[in-house]
């Protein structure tokens, strides 16, 4: 084999109920896909584990969320599989706070949810309560412990919105600390920010608890996730920058769903002006996604842009869209492979 001289990192974000529900075709479907991502020089597959929307359902055998009955085999074990075999690496996905539907967390314990300023619970895990933090991470490390993934991808690190979470735990707690119910803190106070950095601080303190664990179940995984903006610290207390800085990851995934090239290229330089250096970055390339799609040539445009801008690599999501419409144009723009950034 060539040495690979090479270095960049370049993901595939999947959805893993794509496949037929029949083992031996569904198996088949799956190789051919992993076969696809190989040819198009790829390196790693972010598989959803479990997703946070829609059923709260798993994809492998899990003894605390419902397996998927979509299922009769275990598409994470045969992922792994079929991807080592070639070469890539596999990372899972959590997403450990939205509710999606029917979420046997939520559904049994509502108290576990977060709380908006008017005392409205919404459907959603409150990162600041013990118990939360204990059943997502056993999730987490369940499957770092039965199957060979080669790391753990975080999603929807954050609240759904500003005003969050003025629960009677949250209140009572930050009450201790600074002697002040946040409710009743004027505008303009420096209690303000305290607030805001408390809030900040029950994710940032979630994801350096992902790492330790999960490099004590797996030393050789890595822990990754995904994350939005330069604002998001202030709109939904996603203090990636801190993760970041802090050695709480061993990669970021922050957005790229832009579909003008000169922003994508603006947040490219943003992303590593705030963290370059301390983390590889790569930036998703929103090839289809709610925010919008690409059109042909525009993929390839983006990782140009990415690597003009000096980013460690990028994600492709999702695999659905790249494989229909896209194989080809990621074909030219990776005709060599490549070695893995968080690797080296
Ligand atoms: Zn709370």
């Amino acid at each position: 084999m060539m040495p690979m001289s090479l270095i960049e990192g370049r993901g595939i974000g999947l959805h893993t109920h794509h496949w037929s529900q029949n083992p031996d075709k569904g198996r088949e479907e799956l190789r051919k896909d992993v076969e696809m991502m190989a040819e198009e020089n790829m390196n790693f597959i972010i598989a959803v584990a479990k997703p946070g929307f829609g059923e709260i359902t798993t994809y492998y055998k899990s003894s605390i969320y419902p397996k998927s009955s979509y299922y009769k085999w275990d598409a994470l074990e045969a992922l792994i599989e079929e991807s080592h075999s070639r070469g890539l690496e596999v990372h899972a996905m959590f997403c450990p706070f939205p509710g999606g539907k029917d979420n046997p967390t939520l559904r049994d314990h509502p108290e576990l949810c977060i709380v908006d300023r008017n005392g409205k619970r919404f459907n959603w895990a409150d990162p600041a309560k013990p118990e939360v933090k204990r059943i997502e991470l056993e999730a987490i490390l369940e499957v770092v412990n039965k199957y060979d993934v080669d790391g753990v991808y975080l999603d929807y690190i954050r609240y759904p919105g500003s005003n969050y979470c003025y629960c009677d735990y949250c209140v009572s707690r930050f009450r201790e600390e600074y002697g002040v119910d946040p409710r009743e803190i004027p505008s303009r106070s420096p209690l303000r920010e305290k607030w805001d950095q408390w809030r900040r601080e029950q994710f940032t303190d979630f994801v350096k608890l992902v790492y330790d664990k999960v490099h004590e179940a797996r030393p050789q995984a890595k822990v990754s996730s995904y994350c939005w903006t330069c604002a998001s610290p202030y709109t939904v207390y996603q203090d990636w920058p801190a993760w970041a800085r802090r050695g709480y990851l061993d990669f970021l995934v922050p957005t790229g769903y832009f579909y003008d090239m000169s922003v994508f290229r603006s947040v490219c330089q943003h992303d590593k002006l705030i963290v370059g250096g301390s983390v590889p970055i790569y930036i998703v390339i929103g090839v289809h996604t709610s925010h919008g799609r690409l059109k042909p040539g525009e993929l390839a445009e983006q990782i140009k842009i990415v690597r003009e801008e000096g980013l460690e690599g990028f994600v492709l999501f999702e695999w659905q869209t790249v494989k229909t419409n896209f194989h080809e144009e990621v074909c030219s723009s990776c005709p060599e492979k490549a070695k893995l950034p968080h690797k080296t």
